[in-house]
């Protein structure tokens, strides 16, 4: 068996996080290093590494990772104002944590992207 990454170890209740939802499929928490006033990370319990190895059977993965991001959004009551969904997949693209995951980012105007 592979070693869990970090985020194998919260769904695994090995490491502690501030969890914020979890249901069959997902789990959510807020990041350790927050880039936003709320910067939550919605982490499917199955292990893909990056979207790169997102097999087609398991797309449906990354729409309930983003449904579930806009209905917390809704919950907390900061959906109106808006958000920002990110997801970072492999060295260009930033990505620390080889298990694949949502970044949901909010709280503050977040100026436009790339600039
Ligand atoms: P990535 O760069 O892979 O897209 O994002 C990984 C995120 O995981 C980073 O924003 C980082 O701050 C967060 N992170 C790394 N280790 C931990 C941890 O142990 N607990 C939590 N809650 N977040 C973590």
């Amino acid at each position: 068996m592979t070693d869990p990454t970090i985020f194998g170890k919260i769904i695994r209740r090995e490491l502690p996080a501030d969890i914020v939802y979890e249901d069959d499929d997902l789990i959510a928490f807020r990041d350790i290093a927050p880039q936003a006033p709320v910067h939550v990370l919605f982490v499917p319990k199955t292990p893909i590494a990056t979207l790169n190895e997102l097999k087609p059977e398991q797309a449906a993965v990354v729409g309930k990772l983003a449904y579930a991001a806009a209905q917390y959004a809704k919950r907390e009551g900061f959906a109106e104002d808006g958000y920002r969904v990110v997801m970072n997949c492999n060295e260009h693209g930033g990505q620390t944590v080889f298990q694949l995951h949502l970044h949901l980012l909010a709280g503050d105007p977040l100026g436009r992207f790339g600039t």
